[in-house]
């Protein structure tokens, strides 16, 4: 009994000291998470977050954590909302688009509506979905690993290696999306949602995007309003950033658009992680780039 005791207080503890280290290193969407953790091999941390973390709002406790970390991964290109309002120890804080801020895509007289999971937003200003051109995404994590450097959290030479490898699945889905698409830069496709600029940029295709959610069934002025984009730009695909309801599958099936998902991953997925979650959505494209 006693013995049964102590080894609970053991694994208290260890649970204890593993929490700690979740919070040495914050990093603010899964993508960087994912990267983070290959590139370091240990665990950072990524709070539990409802919805989409663009659109988060720390709370007065995980910002006291965020600010306490000894290093402060971002995605940057005013992918952190929370960061306006928010003062953060500038020296330890890294934006890991910034190596290529040059590059960056602005959105002009974009929409406020979108009344699904994550409220009403817009995404007007500097558009933020970086990491699904993955040669930026490539960019990131290398920022990622020479941050780890210079603060030298971890071990340089694994650290290197393990970036190396994670570079290398990186190119393999760049590589692959660019051999699929090629030849297609006039197809007309439907994007659900304002995130596949840097996407349609890097595989050079012709995109565009309403402003839908994939839980929630359009109102009728949203089915007007794509009505219109289709009329000089008819599309035979839709890509959603998530599974769709199947009342919307019906509809646009009606209208000749067929569905698939090409899920950015912005957060954590439910099962398998970033490489499967792209692997999957490479997957789903290939019938869009079959004729
Ligand atoms: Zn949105």
């Amino acid at each position: 009994m006693i013995s049964k005791f102590i080894f609970t207080l053991v694994i208290i503890f260890l649970g204890a000291i593993g929490f700690a280290q979740t919070e040495k290193i914050f990093v603010s969407n899964y993508p960087l998470a994912y990267f983070a953790e290959r590139i370091l091999g240990e665990q950072v941390y990524f709070p539990d977050i409802e919805g989409d973390p663009a659109f988060w709002e720390p709370s007065e406790e995980e910002l006291a954590n965020i600010q306490a970390a000894e290093l402060i991964i971002l995605n940057g290109a005013t992918y952190e909302k929370w960061r306006f309002f928010t003062s953060l120890p500038e020296s330890k804080v890294v934006e890991t688009a910034n190596v290529f801020n040059d590059h960056f895509i602005y959105a002009e007289n974009e929409v406020t509506h979108s009344h699904g999971s994550s409220g009403e937003h817009s995404h007007s200003g500097t558009t933020f979905t970086t990491w699904i051109d993955f040669d930026q995404a490539s960019k990131q994590a290398g920022a990622i690993k020479d941050a780890l450097i210079d603060f030298t959290i971890g071990d340089a030479t694994t650290i290197s290696e393990n970036f190396e490898l994670l570079k290398a699945d990186l190119s393999k889905l760049d590589s692959e999306l660019l051999e699929l698409t090629q030849g297609y830069s006039e197809l007309p496709l439907i994007g659900s949602h304002p995130i596949y600029q840097y996407f349609a940029r890097r595989y050079d295709l012709n995109v565009k995007t309403v402003h839908w959610e994939p839980d929630t069934y359009p109102g009728e002025d949203l089915w007007q309003e794509l009505e219109t984009v289709l009329a000089d730009h008819p599309a035979k695909w839709f890509i959603w950033e998530a599974e769709p309801l199947a009342e919307s599958v019906a509809r646009l099936e009606e209208m000749g658009l067929n569905s698939v998902v090409f899920d950015p991953s912005g957060n954590r997925p439910s099962s398998g992680d970033f490489l499967t979650v792209m692997q999957e959505n490479i997957k789903n494209l290939k019938p869009v780039f079959a004729y």
